[in-house]
Protein backbone atom coordinates (compact mmCIF):
# COMPACT_ATOMS: atom_id res chain seq x y z
CA UNK A 1 0.00 0.00 0.00
CA UNK A 2 1.36 3.81 -0.92
CA UNK A 3 0.46 6.21 0.71
CA UNK A 4 -1.26 9.21 -1.44
CA UNK A 5 -1.08 12.70 -1.15
CA UNK A 6 -4.57 14.30 -0.80
CA UNK A 7 -4.31 18.29 -1.57
CA UNK A 8 -8.40 19.25 -1.30
CA UNK A 9 -8.90 16.67 1.66
CA UNK A 10 -12.70 18.06 1.80
CA UNK A 11 -13.44 17.74 -1.97
CA UNK A 12 -11.73 14.49 -2.04
CA UNK A 13 -13.87 13.51 1.13
CA UNK A 14 -16.83 14.27 -0.78
CA UNK A 15 -16.35 12.36 -4.01
CA UNK A 16 -15.32 9.35 -2.39
CA UNK A 17 -16.75 8.67 0.93
CA UNK A 18 -18.49 5.53 0.96
CA UNK A 19 -21.40 6.37 2.77
CA UNK A 20 -23.84 9.03 3.68
CA UNK A 21 -23.67 11.57 4.96
CA UNK A 22 -20.04 12.65 4.20
CA UNK A 23 -18.60 13.48 7.69
CA UNK A 24 -17.81 17.47 7.82
CA UNK A 25 -13.15 17.60 8.35
CA UNK A 26 -13.59 18.83 11.82
CA UNK A 27 -16.38 16.00 12.69
CA UNK A 28 -14.58 13.70 15.08
CA UNK A 29 -14.85 9.58 14.60
CA UNK A 30 -13.52 6.88 16.48
CA UNK A 31 -11.45 3.61 14.63
CA UNK A 32 -12.43 0.26 16.04
CA UNK A 33 -8.76 -1.09 14.96
CA UNK A 34 -6.80 1.19 17.10
CA UNK A 35 -9.35 3.07 19.27
CA UNK A 36 -7.87 6.36 18.83
CA UNK A 37 -10.26 9.36 18.08
CA UNK A 38 -9.56 11.80 15.49
CA UNK A 39 -10.52 14.60 12.97
CA UNK A 40 -12.24 13.36 10.11
CA UNK A 41 -9.70 15.43 7.85
CA UNK A 42 -6.61 13.40 9.41
CA UNK A 43 -7.74 10.57 7.25
CA UNK A 44 -4.77 9.11 5.00
CA UNK A 45 -5.02 7.57 1.81
CA UNK A 46 -3.72 4.55 0.02
CA UNK A 47 -3.44 2.42 -3.17
CA UNK A 48 -3.22 -0.91 -3.47
CA UNK A 49 -1.20 -2.96 -6.03
CA UNK A 50 -4.53 -2.68 -8.36
CA UNK A 51 -4.56 1.73 -8.23
CA UNK A 52 -7.86 1.35 -5.97
CA UNK A 53 -7.80 4.41 -3.60
CA UNK A 54 -8.96 3.70 0.20
CA UNK A 55 -9.24 6.40 2.70
CA UNK A 56 -7.93 4.93 5.72
CA UNK A 57 -7.25 6.09 9.68
CA UNK A 58 -5.12 8.40 10.51
CA UNK A 59 -2.70 6.25 12.23
CA UNK A 60 -1.63 4.04 8.97
CA UNK A 61 0.36 2.17 8.60
CA UNK A 62 0.71 1.06 11.57
CA UNK A 63 -3.29 1.07 12.13
CA UNK A 64 -5.27 -0.99 9.38
CA UNK A 65 -8.67 0.40 9.93
CA UNK A 66 -10.07 2.07 7.00
CA UNK A 67 -13.46 3.84 6.61
CA UNK A 68 -15.65 1.42 7.32
CA UNK A 69 -13.98 1.04 10.92
CA UNK A 70 -14.73 4.57 11.72
CA UNK A 71 -17.45 4.59 14.29
CA UNK A 72 -19.16 7.75 16.39
CA UNK A 73 -17.12 8.60 19.54
CA UNK A 74 -18.79 8.46 22.62
CA UNK A 75 -19.16 11.98 24.03
ZN1 LIG B 1 -6.94 3.12 13.44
Amino acid sequence: MNEIKIEDKEKYLKEHYPFKPVPEVYDKKKCIHCDSVFYVGDYKVFTDELGEEYICCPNAPECDGTVIDWIAPKE
